[in-house]
């Protein structure tokens, strides 16, 4: 089939070479688009449009194949990904109570998730340093990503209305999944929290020695968060880990594909040697999860050593997140 610049497959296999699920189900991302049942197998990590040399993408196929268990409600048809939902809706522990500025450190779910006493380190500092407040909340990706798009739409609305409502003009994202998918949906200002240090010339604690670093699944193609922390965050070398496909958190496919989630996660102690350093909170709970030492370069900077938390810990953290308040 023609993909959207009607360039047709040509069967080359890379993608299936690259991708453990294509592998599997032994299709390429071509035949994927006739496979609706495994609509919630895919990590969405972007390793095969990569590697397509007419441009075929495994992740967008999988979103399109998902949009088609939606029903005219907008609602998920069946009964999976409850608790998610029931979590990630009306964000359950969202916390406003240190809004009121114009420019807020918007933490997302997953890093105080993972990292409870560096976000309050970074909140605080941020706070009493440079009057800048903190937001937490969730984007809502991982809604929009079970294909509910409009439910999306609508995260992205109530959460404008809470930021304009607490008169906030500026958000400072820790997290780089909700900096992709904020920046262009937002009508506020969307920045990634290393340029934001720069900006405000925070002091920190650079990382000055040669570093390997996994990079994550949205800032794979364009890098730009990567690009913010060369030179300023990291005065050593960045050495980008190749071979690994996806820390397996994405597109929420870990719940229909355990096995091949606990395949990509022994990639990381088999591929690689050493400290992994990563600037997404997920991939370090993962790399951490299975067994490979890692770092998150923001607790580096603040010169705080915690790992991340595992299992119910790092729920029990989420919980927590909504009562605090920054001192
Ligand atoms: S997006 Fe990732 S998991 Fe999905 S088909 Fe492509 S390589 Fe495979
Ligand atoms: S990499 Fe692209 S062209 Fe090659 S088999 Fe996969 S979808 Fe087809």
């Amino acid at each position: 089939m023609a993909d959207d610049n009607n360039r047709e497959c040509i069967g080359c296999g890379r993608c299936t070479r690259v991708c453990r699920f294509l592998n599997k189900y032994n299709i390429n991302s071509d035949e994927y688009r006739h496979m609706p049942e495994l609509a919630y197998s895919c990590y969405l990590c972007n390793e095969c449009v990569k590697v397509c040399p007419v441009g075929i993408d495994g992740s967008k196929i999988s979103k399109e194949l998902r949009a088609d268990f939606i029903d005219g409600g907008g609602r998920l048809k069946g009964a999976g990904y409850k608790l998610l939902l029931l979590e990630k809706e009306d964000y359950l522990f969202k916390n406003y109570k240190n809004a009121s500025y114009k420019s807020v450190l918007f933490t997302g779910c997953n890093f105080p998730a993972y990292f409870p006493k560096t976000t309050q380190i970074i909140a605080s500092r941020l706070m009493n340093e440079k009057g800048v407040g903190t937001v937490t909340d969730c984007c809502g990706k991982p809604v929009s990503e079970l294909g509910m798009i409009d439910r999306g739409r609508g995260i992205i609305e109530n959460l404008e209305k809470r930021l304009h409502d607490n008169g906030i003009e500026e958000i400072i994202t820790l997290c780089p999944n909700c900096y992709y998918y904020l920046k262009d949906k937002l009508d506020v200002k969307v920045v990634m929290i290393y340029e934001k240090l720069k900006e405000l010339k925070m002091k920190i604690s650079p990382v000055n020695e040669d570093i390997d670093v996994f990079l994550p699944c949205p800032d794979k193609t364009d890098r730009q968060i990567l690009k913010g922390i060369e030179g300023y965050a990291v005065k050593g070398k960045i050495k980008i880990i190749g071979g690994i496909q996806c820390c397996s958190a994405g597109g929420s496919a870990s719940f229909k594909e355990p096995l091949i989630t606990k395949s990509l996660l022994e990639d990381f102690s088999k591929v690689h040697k050493g400290k992994i350093y990563t600037y997404c909170a997920t991939c370090s709970g993962m790399i951490a999860k299975s067994g490979t030492e890692t770092e998150h370069i923001l607790c580096r900077l603040f010169d705080f050593k915690e790992k991340p938390a595992e299992g119910i810990g790092s729920f029990l953290n989420k919980t927590a997140c909504k009562y605090k308040k920054i001192r």
